[in-house]
C-alpha cells in the first residue's frame, strides 16, 4: 500500500481536484441511472429498489454541464455506469455531449451488457472509447441464480458487439461468490482468453443494498489467485505498470494475455486513488465508501455559476478520507448502495 503524506492546506484558485493527502482526482464515474434490469444478489434484493423519480435525476443538460465543470478541473477520464447505464434512453446523446467537451476526456462505460448488442455501434460512433462488461459466470444456470434473470445469451451477444464496434480492449468484470461461482473462476478465465477479453476479478465489497456482506464469506484475492493457479501459470506484472489502476495484473501462461485481480478489501489501493463520483441525482461523492456527499442539483437548479459548482466539487474532494476503513471498528457501510452510487 502507498504511504500517504501528512495533511496539508487546501490550495485556493487551482483548477484541479486535490485532497489533503496529495492525491488528485482525474477519473470521474457518473451514475446515469440507478435502475437495473438484472438483480445480482451481491448488489440488490430480488424485488429491486425504490428507484429515483425522473425529476430527482439530473437532466442531460445538467449532467453535461457538471461533467464539463469536472473536465475544467482536470478530469481526463469519464466512466458511465449505474445502475445499468444502457437503460438511460438518452445515453448515446450523453456520450456525444461528453465527446464534444474540451479537452475531450476518454469515455468508458461499465455495463451488464444486456442490450449492448443493439447499442454498441451507436455508442462507438458517438465517441465511447471502451467498455467493461460484468460477467461472473459462463454457466447459464449459475448466471440465472446469480443475477435472478436468464440473460446470459444477451450478455454474450453484447460482448461480441462491443468487440466488433471497436470498444477495445473489451474488459470483463467478475465477482466471485462463495458456494455459487467460486469453483469456476478458471472456467471464466479460459472462456475470456479464448475470445480475447481481458478479465478482472473484483472482491465482493460491503455495498449491497441488503447489507448482507460478510467478510468471512468473501472470496479474497488470494483465494482467486490460488484457484486460477490450479490451471494457469500467473506471473505478476511489475507494480510500475499499475499506476492508479486498481487491478493487480498477471501474465497468463507467459502472456501476452493478462488477468487482473482487484483486491479492494484485502489489499486496499486507496493511497493511489484518483477517482471521484457523480450520482444520477446530482451528488458528488469522494469515495465509494463515503458516508457524506455534496449536493450539486440544488445549486444547479438555483442558478449557481460554473465557478460555484467547481468550488463545491473541490470542497468535497478535499475532504476525501485517507482510506475506506473496511474492517476498522468504526466502519459504517454507506446508506447509498453501489447501484445508486455507480460502481
Ligand atoms: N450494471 C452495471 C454492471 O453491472 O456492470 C454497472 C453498475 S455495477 C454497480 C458496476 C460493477 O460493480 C459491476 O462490475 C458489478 O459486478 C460490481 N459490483 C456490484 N456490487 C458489488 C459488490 N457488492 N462488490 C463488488 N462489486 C460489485
Ligand atoms: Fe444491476 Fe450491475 Fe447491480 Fe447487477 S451489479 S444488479 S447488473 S447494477
Amino acid at each position: 500500500m502507498t504511504t500517504l503524506p501528512m495533511p496539508r492546506m487546501r490550495p485556493v484558485g487551482e483548477r484541479s481536484l486535490p485532497d489533503q493527502f496529495g492525491r488528485v482526482a482525474r477519473d470521474l464515474r457518473v451514475s446515469v441511472t440507478d435502475r437495473c434490469n438484472l438483480r445480482c444478489t451481491y448488489c440488490m434484493p430480488a424485488e429491486g429498489l425504490p428507484w429515483m423519480a425522473k425529476d430527482e435525476m439530473l437532466s442531460d443538460g445538467e449532467m453535461l454541464r457538471v461533467i464539463g465543470v469536472f473536465v475544467g478541473l482536470g478530469v481526463s477520464q469519464v466512466r458511465l455506469t449505474g445502475g445499468e447505464p444502457l437503460l438511460r434512453r438518452s445515453l448515446v446523446d450523453l456520450v456525444t455531449g461528453i465527446a464534444a467537451l474540451e479537452p475531450r476526456p476518454q469515455i468508458a462505460m461499465t455495463t451488464n451488457g444486456v442490450g449492448l448488442e443493439r447499442l454498441a455501434g451507436q455508442l462507438a460512433d458517438a465517441g465511447l472509447d471502451r467498455v467493461n462488461i460484468s460477467l461472473d459466470t459462463v454457466d447459464s444456470e449459475t448466471f440465472t441464480q446469480l443475477t435472478r434473470r436468464d440473460r446470459l445469451a444477451d450478455v454474450e451477444k453484447g460482448l461480441v458487439a462491443a468487440a466488433e464496434a471497436g470498444l477495445t480492449p473489451v474488459k470483463v468484470n467478475a465477482v466471485a461468490m462463495r458456494g455459487i461461482n467460486d469453483d469456476s473462476v478458471a472456467d471464466v478465465l479460459s472462456w475470456c482468453l479464448d475470445r480475447g477479453y481481458e478479465l478482472r476479478f473484483i472482491e465482493q465489497m460491503p455495498l449491497d443494498a441488503q447489507h448482507a456482506w460478510d467478510r468471512a464469506e468473501m472470496i479474497s484475492a488470494d483465494e482467486i489467485r490460488e484457484r486460477l493457479s490450479e490451471r494457469f501459470t500467473l506471473s505478476p506484472l511489475p507494480d510500475r505498470e499499475r499506476g492508479s489502476a486498481p487491478a493487480e495484473r498477471f501474465l497468463v501462461d507467459g502472456g501476452p494475455q493478462t488477468v487482473g485481480i482487484i483486491a479492494s478489501v484485502s489489499e486496499p489501493f486507496c493511497g493511489a486513488c484518483d477517482r471521484t463520483r457523480l450520482t444520477a441525482d446530482g451528488q458528488v461523492r469522494n469515495c465509494l465508501f463515503s458516508n457524506r456527499e455534496t449536493d450539486l442539483r440544488g445549486p444547479l437548479r438555483g442558478g449557481a455559476t460554473d465557478d460555484e459548482i467547481a468550488g463545491l466539487i473541490q470542497g468535497e474532494m478535499w475532504r476525501k478520507a485517507k482510506g475506506h476503513g473496511i474492517g476498522d471498528p468504526g466502519f459504517h457501510q454507506p446508506d447509498r448502495p453501489m447501484s445508486s452510487i455507480g460502481g
